[in-house]
């Protein structure tokens, strides 16, 4: 359970209308119910703490809503007092906090507080305890503004997290968060970075007054992940974790997983409705796998690609040091070996400029595509239109662009063969840009040659070369925020024939786009959900192959 991070929404009058949190067999309910009266001197429990307690123990972040005086409290310091770790607990009043303090205090629970208006010294020693090796609080509470202006709280969060003695996080009189609310704190607005920074930690956001917009916006701000049942997956998680999270996919416990590759070997799922790569593929044979799991029900469904040409720099970088990292593993570096790397590095890039190619072709159909590049035939008109590039296209016109092409070599020579295709492109099309100006002089004869060109023409062309290896992206760089940039060289015995002439270069390009019908699956993204981050990226579709029907709608920009 501790996988799915699903919102429950307790209510003081509906409960959570899911009758499992009231169950009395949880791992805990004995302990529960102790500590409830031991330590707290409660008989029993009130309406909905049971629930609300259950479900954040099992890992889902909760909305409460409660009257005042309902017994709230309870629902959080009862579980931090059982779980191992600490509970963070964010409430508005230095007030309220020290009456709480003063109570958890008069049962043995220990706990602490931080507050700007706190002596230095008293707050040092607070951040001490919280770094020591056998932490002993068990609870922590802070005010907003000291989660919004105290870097070093974050980092001692962070430390608290990586060790796995983040528990919880407790959002008292969440209503604040929202300007609909009556008691709008800007600070609370802030809070979302907690969810950011500590995805898997439960959030419990606990309030007596609250809209159905002031809860849609406290959900919203604090980035709780809106009900769905998603779960994660990736090679680094330990076997058991693993294990779980794929039982409870093939049992429709949950619904959405976000994965690395090593999710789907052996995996078996009839009804996938939807794959979508968030990141470009290493390989057309890759992708074409990760396709096929899709609609083995034989029903429709939808393969959804986003790409970016920057993709291709950034996959390339990541494959590169792969190979540097693998060889000096398992290897060391001898000269044999490095030959031996050297050539399955030039395969990986060979596969991942294929890739490239396909997602750069806005014209053929996606199924005749990838069914090419294993020696099959397709007739593409049996594609019915369930791929972007059949359902847009109504006919093509090939276009000799050798002119383009031997310019946009050119300018790479002009510039020195040290700037990026993005440079290039932009003065190309004559752009005056502050950093473009500086390199003018140098590549003055063809700056602005490309200006009548439509859109997008010449980037498909300098793709164009780049794929088919007339020019190399060399990965230039990557900071240590991970960036990564690129610049243009000439791959010099290529270009020769081309520039002496002997070789015409022959594009297709859609000669009319029309805007495609809905298909059966209006796929629209929500507003900065999958694409968020990612700026530039072409939506392409692609039908699961060789699978049944699939449908497909256009959603290119
Ligand atoms: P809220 O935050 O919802 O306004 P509190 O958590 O401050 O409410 O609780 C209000 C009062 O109810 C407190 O005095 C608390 O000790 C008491 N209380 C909470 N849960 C129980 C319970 N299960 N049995 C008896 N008293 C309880
Ligand atoms: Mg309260
Ligand atoms: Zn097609």
């Amino acid at each position: 359970e501790a996988f799915i991070p699903k919102i429950i929404e307790v209510n003081y009058i509906e409960g959570s209308g899911d009758k499992r949190w009231s169950n009395k067999d949880f791992p805990w309910t004995k302990q529960l119910e102790v500590n409830n009266k031991k330590v707290f001197g409660n008989h029993s429990f009130r309406p909905n703490q049971r629930e609300v307690i259950n479900a954040t123990m099992s890992g889902c972040d909760v909305f409460v809503l409660m009257p005042t005086g309902g017994g709230k409290s309870l629902t959080y310091q009862l579980p931090a007092l059982i779980c191992p770790g600490i509970t963070l607990v964010i409430s508005p009043l230095v007030s309220l906090i020290q009456d709480q303090i003063m109570h958890l205090l008069q049962a043995n629970i220990p706990a602490a507080y931080l507050s700007a208006n706190m002596e230095w010294a008293e707050q040092q020693e607070i951040l001490r305890e919280l770094n020591s090796e056998n932490c002993n609080y068990k609870l922590l509470y802070v005010t907003p503004e000291k989660i919004a202006k105290s870097d070093a709280l974050l980092r001692n969060l962070e430390n608290l997290h990586v060790r796995g003695l983040l528990a919880r996080i407790v959002i008292d009189e969440a209503h604040c968060v929202s300007q609909w609310g009556h008691d709008f704190r800007p600070d609370y607005q802030g809070l979302g970075i907690l969810k950011q920074k500590f995805p898997n930690t439960p959030v419990l956001a606990l309030t007596a007054t609250a809209t159905a917009s002031v809860k849609e916006d406290v959900v919203q701000a604090l980035g709780l992940e809106l009900g769905h049942n998603a779960a994660f997956y990736h090679g680094s998680m330990d076997p058991a974790q693993r294990a779980f999270v794929q039982k409870q996919w093939s049992k429709d416990e949950i619904n959405i997983i976000c994965a690395t590759v090593a999710f789907g070997m052996g995996i078996n799922k009839p009804d996938v409705r939807f794959i979508i790569h968030h990141s470009l593929p290493k390989s057309i044979e890759g992708y074409h796998q990760e396709c096929g799991r899709a609609g083995r029900d034989g029903l429709l469904s939808s393969c959804i690609l986003y790409y970016s040409y920057s993709d291709y720099i950034r996959v390339k970088h990541m494959i590169s040091q792969g190979a540097i990292e693998q060889t000096s593993m398992t290897y060391g570096y001898n000269r044999s070996n490095m030959t031996n790397s050297g050539r399955i590095l030039e395969t990986n890039i060979e596969n991942l400029l294929r890739m490239v190619s396909y997602c750069e072709n806005d014209v053929d159909c996606r199924r005749l595509l990838q069914l090419a590049h294993f020696g099959e035939k397709f007739d593409s008109s049996t594609c019915q239109k369930t791929c972007d590039n059949c359902s847009k296209i109504t006919s093509f016109i090939e276009k000799d662009v050798t002119e383009i092409a031997k310019q946009l070599v050119e300018l790479v020579k002009l510039a020195g063969q040290k700037v990026s295709s993005s440079h290039i492109l932009e003065v190309y099309r004559g752009s005056l840009s502050q950093m473009i100006k500086k390199h003018r002089h140098d590549t003055l004869r063809l700056h602005g040659a490309g200006k009548h060109l439509a859109k997008g023409e010449a980037s498909r062309v300098l793709h164009h070369l780049v794929v088919e290896d007339f020019l190399v992206e060399e990965v230039k760089k990557s900071d240590v925020y991970g960036s990564v940039s690129s610049i243009l060289k000439v791959n010099n015995p290529k270009v020769h024939n081309l520039l002496l002439g002997g070789q015409r270069i022959i594009l297709r390009f859609p000669s009319s786009i029309k805007a495609s019908k809905p298909g059966k699956f209006d796929f629209t993204p929500a507003k900065g959900s999958l694409t968020s981050g990612k700026q530039n990226n072409t939506l392409i579709d692609s039908p699961a192959m060789p699978q049944p029907q699939v449908d497909v709608k256009l959603s290119a920009k």
